[in-house]
């Protein structure tokens, strides 16, 4: 805490990661030798620039940019760059850390970072986002590199903001891999890397119920947020049978008791994707209720998926979830459940799964992406598919291994924790102090 003045979010990933493991770093000493603790939560580097960029009336902005290096223990940094006003580095320090826990689950040769800049792309033009890509780019490219560093999108930044950096990397470097993922397919990308965050998260949803020989057939859904995670997790929960009741942005929820159809998911993606449109235009195009400034929550569901940000759910709402007999939490977004809202699922032994588990589907996909792009092919969807399906089943299986209570159930946080854990911890002891 001292090391990290005002960093709230950093420290409240760290403690609960710490907490999570502490009794299995009591009867496994060898892990607490040589500081490897210390080691692990200090980013090996990071780096903070300026983002200077020309508005469309000639005006010059200032935003400033960041990259966590968190942890390469496993292989080069991965981890998405966000865009966003709240972005400091407390935050991409949190999600870098989660991040290197995440990327070690998939059981792929990634390891941990995260980027980003407070820059708000909402209400720009197509030109200025373009111009604060370049710029933002322009200073980042030494440090990143596919042997280096491998970004991807995370909030504000989906596949146009990736082909902006991606193309300025290219000219800067004269490297044709543009080592950003989440790439357009026309220039490298995998296909099922857009869905593969929100299909993930259902997938690990569907594990955890099948531990109570449970389905999602029939079951009411809650997501929040509408962005790609969300809009992803809506299509693949309803296609095995669940009927997802709310969807949400930073300006409130819209309830649809009649639950989301194709159709009406296809309106939402134009309106989030497209027309870069509000939630409130969504809810008034199909006649249904919204709430604003209001969250999912407090709507009666048997399955809960935030995928909007983090902190956006609290013990209130944890509690009304439950009041309302909620069975099961899976994670879209990173850190959405306060520590006080995870202690009420856990101690409830409520089905909960954290962001760097059921999360996980789409930098594992961005492994594949790395993979595809190495050997200079493109795997076809149901290939990919295929194996992402079976990433989250081996992440599920892990957390079961190492997560397992005496009363037989499972605590998803102890288990993803651990058995994250474990891999970078082997690979820092066995390259020794550095
Ligand atoms: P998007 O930018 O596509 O969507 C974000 C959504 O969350 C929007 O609906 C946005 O609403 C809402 N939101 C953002 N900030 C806030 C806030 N402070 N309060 C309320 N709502 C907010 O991002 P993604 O879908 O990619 O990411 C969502 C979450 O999932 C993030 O936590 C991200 O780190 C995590 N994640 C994403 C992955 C990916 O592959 N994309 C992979 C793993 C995790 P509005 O439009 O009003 O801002």
């Amino acid at each position: 805490r001292q090391q990290n003045p005002g960093q709230a979010e950093f420290i409240q990933a760290v403690s609960e990661f710490i907490d999570s493991i502490w009794s299995f770093l009591k009867a496994n000493s060898h892990y607490a030798e040589n500081s490897l603790l210390e080691r692990l939560v200090e980013p090996e580097r990071i780096m903070i620039f300026r983002v200077s960029w020309l508005d469309d009336a000639g005006n010059v902005q200032v935003n400033r940019g960041y990259r966590v290096q968190h942890n390469s223990a496993i292989g080069p940094y991965k981890g998405g760059i966000r865009f966003h006003p709240s972005v400091n580095l407390a935050i991409l320090k949190f999600l870098a850390f989660e991040q290197t826990l995440k990327n070690s689950l998939t059981t792929l040769p990634i390891g941990g970072g995260k980027g980003g800049s407070d820059f708000d792309p909402k209400g720009k033009s197509d030109r200025e986002i373009m111009r604060f890509c370049q710029s933002f780019i322009t200073e980042l490219y030494r440090h990143i590199g596919s042997n280096t560093d491998v970004p991807a999108g995370d909030i504000g930044v989906g596949a146009r903001e990736v082909g902006y950096m991606a193309g300025m990397y290219k000219k800067l470097t004269n490297q044709a891999d543009c080592v950003f993922t989440g790439k357009g397919m026309s220039f490298g990308g995998s296909l099922v890397r857009p869905e593969a965050t929100g299909y993930g998260v259902v997938y690990f949803a569907k594990y955890m119920l099948a531990e109570q020989n449970k389905t999602l057939d029939g079951l009411r859904v809650a997501v929040s947020g509408s962005g790609n995670v969300a809009q992803y997790a809506i299509e693949k929960a309803m296609s095995l049978g669940a009927k997802v009741i709310t969807a949400s942005d930073s300006s409130g929820v819209v309830i649809d008791e009649d639950g989301f159809t194709p159709e009406k998911l296809a309106l939402l993606q134009q309106i989030k994707n497209v027309e870069y449109g509000r939630i409130s235009d969504y809810a008034e195009r199909i006649g249904a209720d919204f709430k604003a400034n209001q969250r999912p929550w407090h709507v009666a569901v048997d399955v809960a998926l935030p995928c909007a940000t983090q902190n956006e759910l609290d013990e209130e709402d944890a509690k009304t979830l439950i009041r309302n007999n909620v069975i099961c939490i899976a994670e879209g977004a990173n850190m959405p459940c306060t520590l006080a809202a995870v202690s009420l699922f856990e101690d409830n032994h409520i089905l909960y799964a954290p962001g760097k588990a059921s999360n996980a589907g789409g930098v594992a996909t961005s492994g594949l992406e790395m993979s595809q792009n190495a050997m200079r092919l493109s795997w076809t969807q149901e290939e990919v598919d295929q194996r992402l399906q079976e990433i989250m089943c081996g992440i599920h299986r892990a957390c079961a291994q190492y997560g397992r209570r005496d009363n037989g159930s499972i605590s998803y946080v102890d288990g993803a924790n651990i058995a994250g854990f474990v891999k970078v911890a082997n690979a820092m002891l066995a390259q020794g102090v550095t």
